[in-house]
């Protein structure tokens, strides 16, 4: 017997959308809580979708291939059985112990079940490129939490509250877990500028105040299971909890819920937590932190570049064509002509490099990147105003709350109420 879930919990966008997470730990509360979660996420970015989580109470690696691939396709008939799944429904994604793999199982189920649905793709996202993904799904959610991070750091007024210099670019930045969403997050913010002095996974933590290579770091923990014993870590910690109170301006929790709480509140060196992860902070940590001066870049809109490119992966599958497929060339070709106008008009040549840059159209990964780069900024600016118009708010969740809440309750209203 395998305890699973999946909660929808607002209905004022359809279809509902959310994670769907495998761990031991999973419970109902939980699923609930995440889903509610996922309503607002969406809300804070502007992708049309209710909210909803899923749970499978598991630990993956205690089984085999086959068995979770059984696991994952009963869950999936059971969704189809309740109504609780389909492009126009409920549209699942990965989450903390779920990926690509997970995702094309549920997809082939779905399929399989639903023959000739024309859209049937679309019922879930975070799929492989090869089955209907999307250039850029993979490293979203990672790539947004840099984004967002690097635009808290460049509003100048915040950063001197913080007695932080603005930018981005020699921040030093602790990442916990080397999954999907921290993995990406360290990746992009060390390409924006920032250093990786710190990185934690469950086994233990390591620490560099010069910095450390993460794709260094990756490979010794696959050669030798672990992320301690690498040679080039000025300190390690046998219990991963302490890499997060070391020396460092950012911290970015991006494996579990409450890792940050009262208790180790006050050893937290960072000035600013971007919560990679749903539900990093406790509540009463995530006070203590604030009154003292700290920014939190709260997770409902961090870590929401995930939820943002799988709308993107969801219209695709709607379209049922590749994003740039159809003007890609067509644009090339426009700029082309333009130059070449303009160089007969001038009598100056652009060298290769300047000619090869104005012309290029944009591919699918660019299309995707500039669409989740323009959403998280937009989306930052949003909660901070809404932070700035209002006294009584005095950090950016509450901020991000009061706009996501207003937005669903516009919703319902234009709705009304029928029969
Ligand atoms: P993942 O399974 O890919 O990675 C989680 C990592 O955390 C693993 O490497 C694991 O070993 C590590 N970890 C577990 N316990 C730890 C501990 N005590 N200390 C340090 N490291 C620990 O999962 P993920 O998809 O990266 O999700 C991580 C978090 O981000 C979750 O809270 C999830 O809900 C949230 N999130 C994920 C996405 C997404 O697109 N995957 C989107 C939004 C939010």
């Amino acid at each position: 017997m395998i305890d699973a879930w999946r909660v929808e919990h607002s209905h004022h966008m359809s279809p509902t959308k959310g994670g769907i997470r495998y761990s031991e730990m999973v419970n109902e509360d939980e699923v609930m809580a995440l889903a509610a979660l996922m309503t607002y996420k969406c809300a804070i970015v502007n992708v049309p979708f209710g909210g909803a989580k899923g749970g499978i109470k598991i630990n993956p690696k205690n089984y085999s291939l086959a068995e979770l691939e059984n696991i994952t396709r009963r869950y999936t008939v059971e969704l189809i059985k309740k109504n609780f799944i389909g492009p126009a429904i409920d549209v699942p994604a990965p989450d903390y112990g779920s990926g690509e793999r997970e995702m094309s199982w549920i997809a082939d189920t779905y399929y399989t079940m639903n023959p000739g649905q024309l859209d049937a793709m679309g019922c879930v996202t975070g799929k492989p490129i090869a089955l209907h993904g999307i250039h850029g799904r993979r490293e979203a959610t990672g790539r947004g939490v840099a984004i967002a991070t690097r635009e808290c750091l460049n509003v100048v007024e915040d950063m001197k509250g913080l007695g932080l210099e603005p930018g981005l670019k020699g921040k030093r930045v602790i990442v916990q877990g080397l999954g999907n969403v921290g993995y990406h997050s360290a990746k992009y913010l060390a390409e924006f500028g920032a250093v990786i002095v710190g990185l934690c996974e469950f086994e233990g933590a390591i620490y560099s105040a010069n910095g450390l290579d993460l794709e260094e770091v990756v490979a010794h923990r696959k050669e030798t299971g672990s992320i301690l014993g690498f040679i080039k870590a000025q300190k390690e910690f046998k219990i991963s909890a302490e890499g997060l109170e070391q020396d460092c301006d950012i911290l970015v929790p991006a494996a579990l819920e409450n890792q940050i709480t009262i208790e180790n509140i006050g050893r937290i060196k960072a000035k600013i937590i971007a919560e990679g992860a749903n539900g990093p902070t406790s509540p009463d940590a995530g006070k203590i932190f604030t009154n003292k001066g700290g920014i939190i870049i709260p997770d409902m809109y961090c870590n929401a570049g995930g939820v943002t490119v799988s709308y993107f992966e969801w219209l695709k599958n709607l379209y049922h064509v590749a994003f740039g497929r159809m003007h890609k060339r067509y644009e090339e070709n426009a700029n082309l002509n333009l130059i070449n106008t303009m160089e007969a008009m001038t009598g100056v040549s652009l060298s290769p490099l300047q000619r090869n840059l104005v012309v290029k159209g944009a591919s699918e990964l660019e299309l995707v990147n500039s669409g989740l780069e323009e959403t998280m900024i937009r989306a930052y600016h949003e909660i901070r105003e809404i932070r700035l118009m209002h006294p009584k708010i005095e950090d950016l969740r509450t901020a991000a709350f009061v706009g996501s809440i207003d937005k669903v309750a516009i919703s319902y209203m234009n709705m009304g109420i029928w029969p």
